[in-house]
């Protein structure tokens, strides 16, 4: 059995940020699932959202408030948006590099539902992949990758630890305190942005414990996304790019989304989203995404990885235009957790980042407020867990026994996913959800592996909050 004062389940923004905040006379240990850089943080391109000043606060604070439909919490929002930039000057000052200009300004683009250009970017659009191979150096802990959690473990109200399949064994790996930060949940849809893996394990586990989660119905799916090549993961078109000028259109040309609404391109995520969807659906004329507005050299510069990404795809940015269709992107509720990123009903656990939900995204998140997120709470929570006394936990622990897969698991999940695409995205009804829930109680019911179980848990957890929310608000969608 390994020991360790805290143990931090995930290595992307949130995860690496809090270790990077965590003294070293903790023994602290990250785990994460498979490589090190396989999570959403990496495929970051448009960038990371700060208050561009003092001034500038409120304005973010109220162009959060209004992606959020009126369901934010306002006090998780005002911390959210009063932390930004110091979290930011925090990244400088250990050495992270935003692009700048040939001055040495910061640059900041705008991204949809912003008021003001305020979103900071590294290497161009690559900067979930700067920021975390900074972080990834930056880390003073040690890590244990490919290593997957299966189950928590909690002992009278109190977090002991957790338990991993390490390379096909069992492991209970014992903490004081248990920082989840393993993401979203991406892997539940047949189409989606996400990394390899990212399968809302731990939102599966907590719900078999009795952890709340909130507004699992709120997902949001992003509107310009290149569907056509053979992987789960869909390659994403930031939204970056309509912020500086790429145009949506119908296979005639025909730019219809101001018929929907007057900010066109620049509408929130949702709203592009549905107008895609429907426009696709009364006309049936495949829809682009066009960058004739761009200039070849500055495009190369600007959105390096999604050029030469596309490219390899076959298609010449920004000369040519691009396929487009909304797919999943993002999970904006989860674990329910205060402004500390603890799990109050568990003395010790604490949830960050996209797996947690803290209440800033309300119904919706407003773009690039997901790196901040990570960052700001990683940060609270590193800064809250020092002082927090030890779990009093008992040496021996029951270790959970169950098999992790089954034969015909993979033939399920791809149902699950199907399921889900077809009834639970972007415009639901209430006979698509139910279908949705029997056709998951059906599996839940039949003989199944661990890991299927968890993804369905979670999966179900999304159908019947969706249930439950009668009118459309949000991301959520009800027709
Ligand atoms: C393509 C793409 C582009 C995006 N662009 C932006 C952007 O420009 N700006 C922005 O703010 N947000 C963006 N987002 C959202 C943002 O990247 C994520 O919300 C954020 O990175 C999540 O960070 P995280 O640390 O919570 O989780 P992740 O970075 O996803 O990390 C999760 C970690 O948990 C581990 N894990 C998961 N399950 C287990 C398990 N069972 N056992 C052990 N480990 C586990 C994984 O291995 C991984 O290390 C984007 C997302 C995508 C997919």
């Amino acid at each position: 059995m390994m020991k360790y004062d805290i143990v931090i389940i995930g290595a992307g923004v949130a995860g690496l940020y809090a270790a990077i905040n965590l003294p070293v006379s903790k023994k602290v240990l990250v785990i994460n699932k498979l490589r090190p850089w396989e999570c959403n943080t990496f495929y970051a391109q448009g960038g990371v959202t700060t208050a561009r000043d003092e001034s500038d606060i409120p304005v973010h604070i109220r162009d959060t408030i209004e992606a959020g439909a009126g369901l934010c919490d306002e006090e998780a929002v005002a911390v959210l948006s009063n932390s930004s930039r110091d979290v930011v000057s925090d990244l400088i000052t250990r050495g992270f590099e935003f692009d700048k200009d040939d001055e040495g300004r910061l640059l900041y683009t705008k991204e949809a539902a912003h008021s003001q250009d305020r979103i900071l970017h590294a290497g161009g659009d690559g900067t979930g992949r700067h920021l975390h191979h900074f972080l990834l150096q930056q880390n003073p802990h040690p890590m244990l990758a490919d290593a997957t959690v299966i189950d928590l473990l909690i002992d009278d109200g109190e977090a002991c630890g957790v338990v991993v399949d390490y390379q096909g064994e069992r492991r209970s790996i014992r903490a004081s305190q248990v920082i989840i930060a393993s993401g979203g949940l991406g892997s539940l849809f047949e189409y989606h942005t996400n990394a390899f893996k990212i399968s809302g394990d731990l939102q599966g586990i907590c719900l078999e414990k009795g952890i709340e989660l909130e507004n699992m119905e709120m997902l949001q799916f992003h509107p310009t996304v290149y569907v056509g090549n053979n992987s789960a993961q869909k390659q994403l078109l930031s939204e970056a790019l309509r912020g500086e000028g790429a145009v949506v259109e119908d296979e005639t040309g025909h730019r219809f989304l101001a018929d929907y609404d007057e900010r066109a391109e620049l509408a929130p995520r949702d709203i592009v989203s549905r107008a895609i969807f429907d426009h696709m659906k009364k006309s049936g004329l495949q829809v682009y995404l066009s960058f004739e507005k761009f200039d070849y050299a500055y495009f190369q510069h600007r959105f390096p990885n999604i050029h030469s990404k596309l490219y390899d795809l076959g298609f010449d940015l920004p000369k040519q235009r691009v396929p487009i269709s909304p797919a999943f992107h993002y999970a904006i509720g989860g674990i329910k957790t205060n402004l500390y990123g603890e799990v109050e009903s568990v003395k010790g656990l604490f949830a960050i980042g996209e797996v947690a939900s803290t209440g800033v995204h309300g119904a919706n998140r407003l773009a690039s407020n997901s790196l901040l997120e990570g960052l700001v709470f990683a940060k609270r929570a590193a800064e809250k867990i020092v002082t927090c006394e030890s779990t009093k936990c008992p040496t021996e622990l029951p270790i959970l026994d169950a098999v992790l897969e089954l034969d015909g698991d993979k033939a399920k999940k791809d149902e699950l996913r199907r399921i889900m695409w077809e009834n639970v995205s972007i415009v639901r009804t209430q006979q698509g959800l139910s279908e949705a829930k029997e056709a998951i109680e059906a599996m839940l019911n039949g003989e199944i592996g661990r890991l299927l179980r968890l993804r369905l848990l979670t999966a179900k957890s999304i159908v019947d909050s969706a249930i439950q929310r009668k009118t459309s608000i949000g991301a959520h969608y009800i027709s």
